[in-house]
């Protein structure tokens, strides 16, 4: 007992370690990353990019620390809870190491912009208040101190001042033509990325809160460790039953919040960015920086609606039903490929397609599969540079139709294939923005996937190009 004590007391332990010096790792990159902007230092910005490894190998040990504990040790009340706010914490770091390296990205663009001593004086205490908050949650973690960690609430408040001071003088800046358009755009931006690290922090703070106070009662726990247990078999899974139990009645209010959070944040950037440029063009005369601006304004608000609409089409894939029609498999790749051919051709890109046999049908919605493989094709054709090729091969499979969208594109990291499906994760979020995409294209294709009895599954190389095939059986889905 005592050493299974230790055993358990030494693994939280090291998952801690793990996650302070994850922390640590932000901050500091944090500091270096607004140092490498206001000097316009683009080789240290590449460090900086580079060195993301770092944080998600910490952040692999981290995962990895909290499945065995779990699957090992089968924790129950204190150490339960510890085990899965650490794996919340691991997520809010790993995604702060993330932003980092986008604003790192951005800093080449920035270069030439000469914000006056106000801007970059803003721009060095928000730095410094970020690295104060992560520092504050690191250090509540580590006394599991509720009264610190309540203290970057209020912290927070602070950046959210600055930022706010920041944005004011950016646009006054802009007014004067200190700035031009995009500079402005820019700046705003990173201002943001700033206030997002704060929101972080303030993730941290409040888990470790609920490491102390506990988010359900002791014996609960235990009652429900001890129902685990003896329904038996499965001895390695019990942990992650123990805490499957524990977590469902939370998780679906988790999962509602997390994603209400998610869509403020998304839809802020772009509503953040018009509202300056629409004060911006307010103070503008100039005909050629008022149509540059009107642009860019135009392409925020076409950002809006994209996002939107897709919010709209993933409401209606779990709202409405699925149609089990006979469909003709060459009439979807037709209209697909008719929805991406002007994208395509903007890009040079050649998209072809490899031997539809005459006369496959499929069972399902009409709309949902076009749907599906357009994001597939439209993903393929943003992804990949001018003049690569993009493939879809279509080929009956023994219980249905395999339908696989192929590219030469830049490919997706081995340890982020299983995340592209989840909503709003990107790889590369400058990217995906630069692309026009919403983050949630390929959500969309999974829950069509789903709808229909299929799934959805992919292959990548860094560099290489990506691969993703969507299997439709057979049957179809069940009618509705
Ligand atoms: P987005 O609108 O950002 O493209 P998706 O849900 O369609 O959102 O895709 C999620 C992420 O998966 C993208 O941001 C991108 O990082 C990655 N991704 C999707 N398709 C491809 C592809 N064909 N090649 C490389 N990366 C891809």
């Amino acid at each position: 007992m005592t050493d299974t004590r230790t055993h358990i007391d030494e693994r939280l332990a090291a998952i801690e370690r793990t996650l302070l010096e994850m922390t640590a790792l932000v901050a500091e990159r944090v500091g270096s990353v607004t140092s490498a902007m206001l000097e316009g230092d683009v080789d240290a910005a590449d460090a900086l990019v580079a060195a993301d490894d770092d944080i998600d190998l910490l952040s692999l040990q981290v995962e990895e620390g909290c499945i065995d504990t779990l699957v090992g040790e089968q924790p129950t009340g204190g150490a339960l809870r510890f085990v899965v706010a650490a794996m919340h914490i691991n997520t809010d770091i790993e995604r702060s190491g993330d932003l980092v390296s986008n604003i790192a990205k951005a800093v080449g663009r920035l270069q030439g912009a000469h914000p006056d001593d106000n801007v970059r004086d803003l721009l060095a205490r928000m730095s410094a208040q970020a690295q104060v908050l992560l520092r504050r949650a690191a250090e509540s973690l580590r006394n599991r101190d509720a009264e610190l960690a309540a203290s970057v609430d209020e912290l927070d408040d602070v950046l959210d001042e600055l930022h706010y001071r920041y944005t004011q003088h950016v646009i006054s800046d802009a007014r004067r033509g200190d700035l031009d358009p995009q500079q402005s755009l820019q700046l705003a931006l990173v201002g943001r990325f700033y206030e997002r690290i704060g929101d972080h922090a303030e993730n941290v703070g409040e888990r470790v809160r609920y490491v102390i106070d506990g988010w359900l009662p002791e014996a609960q726990v235990a009652e429900r460790a001890k129902a685990c247990l003896e329904d038996g078999d499965m001895r390695p899974s019990r942990g992650l039953a123990v805490i499957d139990s524990v977590a469902e009645d939370r998780r679906v209010d988790a999962i509602r919040r997390d994603f209400i959070a998610n869509v403020s944040h998304e839809l802020k950037t772009p509503v953040g960015a018009m509202s300056l440029l629409a004060e911006t063009l307010a103070g503008t005369t100039e005909d050629a920086d008022r149509t540059r601006l009107t642009d860019l304004l135009q392409h925020e608000a076409k950002r809006v609606g994209d996002i939107i609409d897709d919010l709209l089409e993933l409401t209606r894939l779990e709202e409405t039903g699925t149609a089990a029609d006979m469909l003709q498999v060459d009439d979807i790749v037709r209209r697909a490929i008719d929805k991406v051919q002007a994208l395509a051709e903007a890009h040079r890109i050649d998209v072809a397609v490899e031997g539809v046999p005459s006369a496959l049908t499929v069972q399902g919605d009409r709309r949902q599969i076009v749907r599906a493989l357009t994001n597939l094709l439209d993903n393929a054709v943003r992804y990949s540079d001018s003049g690569q090729r993009v493939s879809l091969i279509v080929e009956p499979i023994e219980d249905g139709t395999s339908l696989t969208v192929r590219d030469e594109g830049e490919g997706i990291p081995r340890a982020e294939l299983e995340r592209v499906f989840e909503r709003f994760y990107r790889v590369d979020r400058a990217r995906s923005r630069e692309t026009g995409g919403t983050g949630l294209g390929l959500a969309i294709v999974r829950h069509v996937a789903q709808n229909h009895g299929g799934k959805v599954r992919v292959e990548s190389k860094p560099g290489e190009g990506s691969s993703f095939t969507l299997q439709l059986p057979v049957t179809g889905p069940e009618a509705v």
